[in-house]
């Protein structure tokens, strides 16, 4: 394809001046014979009398012989400039860097069609060694050696500054540079939605239905959204850039310049950390041995969807480390899973119960038992002492003696952020929470901003924190892109996050939510409207933080007079309610059980920071008797 159309542009040319000489020379026959030749260099056209028509036969045969001359050069030219082509394709291919091309290949499992264009491009371009001058004239790069304003990490932090740095800047030039193999996307769907999916293709498709019923992609945007790397350089208005599968291992801070681990050096005028983290492993089992490791799960890219999806279907049992937000939805997935295969799922944690960490006790009790109910066998206050390979099992042996046999584990025990930076670009970690301090306006150093679960950032209200949410990392995103075109402004958003237990259960949170801080819940029977399924199909959208607005809470109760908290009003049934976590008996979380689209009340709430006396009075700003 590509032969036919570089052929077309070179035959063009050839045939444009071809006919052009042709025309010339037959307007110098019709010249000749009306008498004009003192227009005509004599030279090119007689040497002997004008008018006579043996010249004219003699100009034919003048004529005839370029035109054989012509297309024999054209003949010539074609076959050389395909020699050169050959060649030029043979030595592009033998170079050790040839990301975009692989980095196309990899993105081309999107089903989005403008894929196949893009991947084109960089072999169209080849062609500028040769003589005619149809292809641009700047060498072409496989990298830009410049970024104005340069991302480090390809997740939700990263897409969301591009976004407002773009908003903010229409001609920005954005590069993205991402370890993984994909474009930025989105990871709460990979614990939730895709494993509720009818699709027997959604390990490939990657698109998913809401719980509202709505389908869409994990991408946040097709590739056609995005330009080449090598053309970001020369696009006219600028433009988003991934350059996928490469990781920046090094960071001249002084030098505004950042290293690839195959050497290649690219230089910036703004840098956002945006790094993330990786998932962390329990030494037990890093220990075991490569048997047992081969057979673990660290869950956070789609490839570990992918696997753990595969592994879903070959092995008998799977066993999940952790009973945090991420454990518990794989277990409630994989067990929903179960009902229709031979498969056990166990859950082991070291709470009483499940998002015991988050939860109040009697919530988290409630929690496991709907776990359970999912086809989980949950296994609370397991602490795992050691885990080995043994008769084509993983044996896993709890401190209390306690053994459990299964085929895979899925360790989901917390979340290491990804630092490795820090070190050369001189800037600080913070030795309590991890990730790299950044002041209020999320910035490192000069020209250096951070966002995201890699970012420690001072919240004006509740002191240092580092927070390892979708939302946070899209409003940190956005604001340090802000900032990153000279906006200025502090970090004050406080951020919320959720987890669903499948359809039906889910709650949202926000500020400072741990179990350990006095909570008071207050509580009314559900209906079938409050669940995450009834939730976004009223609100219409999938992504929580998508649906919400801010500014729009009313006034909360405001009262100053302190007083001790009531006691958790507890039921059978939590259907839906609130629960408040005090401070100093100030409010500094909230968490919205089966309550949605509320969280501007909460954020209100939490942002004003007063102390009141009747927990029960700010409960109905949340209307939850109401509906
Ligand atoms: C399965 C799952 C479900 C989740 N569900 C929820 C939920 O329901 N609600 C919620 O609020 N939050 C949820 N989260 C958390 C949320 O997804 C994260 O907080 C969010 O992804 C953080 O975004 P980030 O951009 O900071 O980091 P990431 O999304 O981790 O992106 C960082 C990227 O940078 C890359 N990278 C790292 N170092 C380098 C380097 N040196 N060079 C190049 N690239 C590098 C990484 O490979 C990665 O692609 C979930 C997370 C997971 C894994």
């Amino acid at each position: 394809m590509w032969t036919c159309k570089n052929l077309w542009k070179k035959l063009a040319p050839l045939a444009r001046s071809s006919s052009t000489l042709c025309r010339q020379n037959a307007r110098g026959v019709l010249l000749n014979n009306e008498r004009r030749l003192p227009l005509v260099p004599q030279a090119h056209m007689s040497s002997g009398t004008p008018g006579s028509g043996g010249d004219n036969n003699l100009y034919y045969l003048l004529v005839g012989a370029t035109c054989v001359g012509g297309g024999f050069y054209a003949y010539r030219t074609i076959k050389g400039d395909k020699e050169r082509y050959q060649e030029r394709i043979n030595e592009i291919a033998s170079r050790p860097n040839k990301v975009p091309i692989a980095a196309e290949s990899e993105e081309s499992s999107e089903p989005i069609a403008a894929e196949s264009e893009e991947s084109s491009e960089p072999i169209a371009a080849e062609s500028e060694e040769s003589s005619e001058p149809i292809v641009p004239a700047s060498t072409p790069v496989e990298f830009p050696s410049h970024a104005p304003y340069l991302l480090i990490g390809g997740g939700t932090a990263s897409f969301a500054a591009a976004r407002s740095i773009r908003a903010r800047d229409p001609g920005a030039r954005v590069l993205i540079i991402t370890d993984e193999p994909d474009l930025p996307y989105m990871r709460p769907p990979l614990s939730k939605e895709l494993w509720f999916s009818d699709d027997p293709s959604v390990v490939d498709t990657l698109r998913f239905k809401q719980w509202n019923g709505k389908e869409r992609s994990i991408y946040f945007q097709p590739p056609s959204f995005y330009v080449s790397p090598q053309d970001l350089e020369k696009v006219e208005n600028g433009g988003v850039a991934v350059l996928t599968g490469k990781k920046v291992v090094h960071m001249d801070v002084r030098g505004n310049k950042v290293t690839l681990s195959d050497d290649t050096e690219i230089s910036y005028d703004k840098c956002l950390i945006a790094t993330g983290g990786i998932p962390r492993n329990l030494q037990v089992i890093e220990r075991a041995g490569e048997e047992v490791t081969k057979r673990t799960t660290l869950f956070r890219k789609v490839e570990d969807f992918k696997a753990l999806d595969k592994v879903s279907r070959d092995t008998k049992s799977i066993t999940i480390i952790g009973g945090g937000f991420l454990g518990s939805e794989l277990a409630c997935a994989l067990g929903r899973r179960s009902a229709d295969s031979d498969l056990e799922v166990i859950q082991m944690f070291p709470e009483k119960g499940n998002m015991g960490k988050v939860l109040p006790e009697y919530l988290s009790n409630w929690t496991t038992a709907k776990v359970k109910s999912e086809g989980v066998a949950v296994i609370t206050e397991a602490l795992v002492k050691a885990v080995s390979f043994k008769d084509g099992k993983v044996e896993i042996k709890l401190k209390d003696g306690r053994v459990v046999k299964t085929d895979h584990i899925v360790a989901a025990v917390g979340l290491e952020p990804s630092v490795e930076l820090a070190k050369s670009a001189g800037l600080e970690v913070d030795s309590d929470f991890g990730g790299f301090r950044v002041n209020a306006e999320l910035q490192a150093r000069s020209n250096i901003w951070v966002a995201g679960d890699a970012a420690c950032f001072y919240d004006i209200r509740l002191g240092r924190r580092r927070v390892e949410h979708h939302d946070h990392a899209v409003v940190s995103g956005r604001l340090a892109g802000e900032n990153m075109t000279g906006a200025n402004k502090p970090y004050w958003h406080q951020s919320m996050f959720w987890s669903d237990l499948g359809p039906d259960v889910g709650y949202e949170a926000i500020g400072i939510v741990d179990s350990s801080l006095p909570t008071v819940g207050v509580f009314a029977k559900a209906t079938a409207k409050d669940t995450p399924k009834a939730a976004t199909e009223k609100s219409g959208t999938g992504i929580r933080s998508e649906s919400e607005t801010e500014g729009t809470a009313s006034s909360p109760v405001a009262s100053s007079t302190p007083e001790p908290p009531p006691v958790p009003e507890q039921k059978d049934n939590y259907g839906k309610g609130v629960i408040f976590y005090l401070r100093d008996k100030v409010v500094v979380g909230i968490i919205l059980w089966n309550v949605f689209n509320r969280m501007p009340v909460a954020r209100k709430i939490i942002k004003d920071g007063e102390e009141h006396a009747d927990l029960n009075e700010v409960a109905k700003l949340f209307n939850i008797h109401d509906d």
